[in-house]
């Protein structure tokens, strides 16, 4: 078989990548979104960031056997549309299928939880694992289910929607339209936007001395190395969106009651700051029977598990008659 062109389009980067049949990424690259320059302005980088790949490697179109995307956002999977990617602004059933197959070849879509999903347990921390749940924490919050060693889709492709899980009614509104949504206070969004918010509320930080007085490009992982060094300020934020994520996860085990949860994303990459708050609130308001047995774990294919999995979904399409393996 030959490798598949394979692309995690996510709300701060695309990544794109070169991924064997047995899951091994052997060339990639990666730039910003650039949400703010619209449907457009998102498609034409991730046309360059695809071509760049190809022409760094010296490789054309026929070399492939498919492309395959992970998309941060609802997939409409049999009609290959994006139906809203809350991060990627104006992207309401945007037809990315047929675009990308119109000027490369043959495109699957799939969400990128979902994909990232696929990878970890296929490849990943959730080898050998029958039921799982994973989760991205990063400039949004999604998540990818495993039921009985299969991913779990839905209906239409729009399964693990879970940082659109309300949490606050009188909460801030997200960017998908809703209020006091999980991502509103525990991504990577949430946690920047906090963090400004404090400062400009004249809150001393390391970042003050840094950033002289202008937050816009602030980012989460500043306020991870500000607290690293001892900033009680950036501690404090990432532990409050360590409570609210264990929140959301004490929610995922009562419906799910899953082996075990992968975390993922940038913003778990925060380490065991974000990550033991967000235990102890799993285990604190879990239901006894599904919080008990569950464990939490950080991602093993890193940067990496959008891709891969989107890879091995097409494999499983292509040669399953539809249905990913
Ligand atoms: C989107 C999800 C996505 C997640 C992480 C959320 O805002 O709705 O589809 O998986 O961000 O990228």
């Amino acid at each position: 078989l030959k490798p598949c062109l394979c692309l995690d389009i996510g709300g701060s980067k695309i990544r794109s990548a070169v991924v064997t049949h047995d899951g091994r990424v052997v060339a990639w690259e990666q730039e910003p979104t650039c949400a703010r320059n619209g449907a457009e302005g998102v498609f034409e980088n991730i046309c360059r960031v695809l071509e760049r790949l190809l022409e760094r490697n010296n490789l054309c179109i026929s070399q492939f056997e498919a492309l395959s995307a992970a998309v941060a956002g609802g997939i409409d999977m049999p009609n290959g549309l994006v139906t809203q990617s809350p991060h990627l602004p104006v992207w309401r059933d945007v037809p990315l299928r047929d675009m990308l197959a119109e000027r490369y070849l043959k495109t699957f879509l799939i969400n990128d939880a979902s994909a990232a999903a696929l990878a970890e347990h296929k490849l990943g921390a959730g080898r050998g694992v029958k039921n799982l749940v994973y989760l991205t924490v990063s400039t949004g919050i999604g998540g990818g289910i495993i039921i009985n060693d299969e991913l779990y889709l839905g209906q239409s492709g729009c399964a693990g929607e879970i940082g659109h899980m309300c949490l606050d009614i009188n909460g801030t509104e997200d960017v998908c339209g809703n209020v006091g949504c999980l991502e509103t206070l525990a991504s990577g969004t949430a946690i920047v936007r906090r963090v400004q918010a404090e400062l400009a509320g004249g809150e001393f930080s390391l970042l003050s001395e840094r950033f002289k007085a202008d937050y816009s490009a602030l980012t989460a992982e500043d306020i991870g190395r500000a607290a690293s060094e001892g900033d009680r300020l950036c501690q404090g934020v990432i532990r409050r969106a360590g409570e609210y994520l264990g929140i959301g996860l004490a929610g995922i085990a009562n419906i799910f009651n899953p082996e075990l949860i992968i975390l993922g994303g940038g913003v778990s990459k925060l380490g065991e700051i974000f990550i033991e708050p967000a235990r102890k609130m799993l285990f604190k308001r879990a239901f006894r029977l599904a919080g008990d047995d569950v464990r939490l774990v950080a991602s093993f294919l890193g940067d990496n598990a959008g891709v891969t999995g989107a890879a091995l979904y097409a494999y499983g399409c292509l040669g399953g008659g539809g249905k990913p393996s």
